[in-house]
């Protein structure tokens, strides 16, 4: 058992074991989840032979502070931790207004290998346990201590493919709903996919309630294949519809992220094709200026012609949002996100 994707079920049946009283779970996740107090030895109220059976019996935290980096601006805030296997993964807060939200990883780098994205240009490693993904959250929480403030919200949209790594990411999901736990609603939980049609299905079942965003980024599968390999395997309509049917039956909107690469995809007659796709289905298009990666040489569009696009959406009656990237200066903008070693980035920032 991993202490932080642990039920308080779970942590009482361990203790009972154990030979203490269950309702001692109740003490340790007041610590871990209210107080935010992670070092056994700073848990008070609970006796010293029970703080090192703890110690004995968990590693916790799994995964280790780094350091941050924030943007000049203060409204982002990448934070790169250390796994227990060495492998490192970053998650980015992002505050605005009352919203405190964190972009979560799900993997150690990323087997869809989109042309535009950073994050799968040094491959797969391996895919975070439930704990792992779980301990962003707290962790970040930990941070927000400080200043007195919590996360509010969590986008799946940090390194990894969330749905090929499907149970440790619906068991955080989970973990982190449990009115036990942070209690956060289902419905400020964001997931985004490149489009895996099978488990879109499996989760509409899961009576989750999350919030789904596909990354379609083309008007056609033609386009699609071009930057998106993971496009060979599913057809571009069979994921449309296995979209609206998450959206019939969990009543959550569906949000179709398209970045826009010149040359690719940013023509107007594109926006053309791209509404005749989209007629009559109930969702959102989120236009994203593309951030330059390294290995991919297609600039970003021109502002008048995004907003040409923009335009001729609206004018389709397609709602359209345009998300401006935030925390490009720290390479923590969408897709920015890349493996790193050891000793690689930017200055610490104390914490
Ligand atoms: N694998 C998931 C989630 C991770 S990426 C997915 O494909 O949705 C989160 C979002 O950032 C996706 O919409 C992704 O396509 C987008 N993104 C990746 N690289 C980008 C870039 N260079 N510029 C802008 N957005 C990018």
């Amino acid at each position: 058992m991993e202490l932080s994707s642990a039920s308080k079920e779970d942590l009482k049946v361990w203790l009972k074991e154990k030979g203490y009283k269950p309702f001692i779970a109740d003490q340790i996740f007041d610590w871990i989840y209210v107080k935010k107090e992670f070092d056994f030895s700073k848990m008070s109220n609970l006796k010293n032979d029970l703080r090192e059976e703890l110690e004995k019996a968990f590693q916790f935290p799994l995964i280790k502070f780094v350091k941050t980096e924030e943007c000049k601006t203060g409204e982002v805030t990448k934070f790169l931790w250390k796994l227990g296997d060495g492998k490192l993964v970053e998650s980015v807060l992002i505050r605005s207004g009352d919203r405190r939200t964190v972009c979560v990883s799900s993997q150690v780098g990323c087997n869809a290998r989109c042309a535009f994205c950073a994050s799968g240009k040094e491959g797969f490693f391996r895919n975070l346990s439930k704990s792992e993904i779980v301990e962003q959250i707290l962790q970040i929480n930990l941070y927000l201590k400080k200043f007195d403030e919590r996360v509010s919200h969590i986008v799946f949209m940090g390194m990894g493919e969330p749905l090929e790594n499907y149970d440790n990411v619906v068991g955080a999901i989970r973990h982190l709903i449990d009115p036990e736990t942070l209690d956060l609603s289902p419905r400020k939980i964001t997931i985004s996919t490149v489009g895996i049609v099978d488990r879109i299905e499996q989760l509409k079942d899961e009576g989750l309630k999350v919030n789904l965003v596909l990354s379609l980024h083309a008007p056609n599968q033609h386009v699609r294949k071009k930057i998106i390999p993971y496009a060979r395997k599913y057809d571009i309509e069979d994921i449309l519809n296995a979209m609206e049917n998450y959206t019939k039956r969990t009543k959550r909107d569906i949000t179709y992220e398209y970045i826009l690469i010149e040359g690719v995809n940013a023509e107007v007659k594109h926006a053309d094709e791209l509404a005749r796709l989209l007629k009559g289905k109930q969702c959102t298009v989120n236009l994203i200026p593309y951030n330059p990666v390294d290995g991919f040489r297609m600039p970003r569009p021109s502002k008048e012609k995004i907003e040409a696009f923009r335009d001729r959406l609206q004018e389709k009656k397609i709602p359209v949002t345009w998300r401006y990237t935030k925390g490009k200066d720290i390479a923590a903008a969408c897709g920015q996100l890349a493996l790193k070693k050891e000793g690689e980035g930017l200055p610490i920032y104390s914490n």
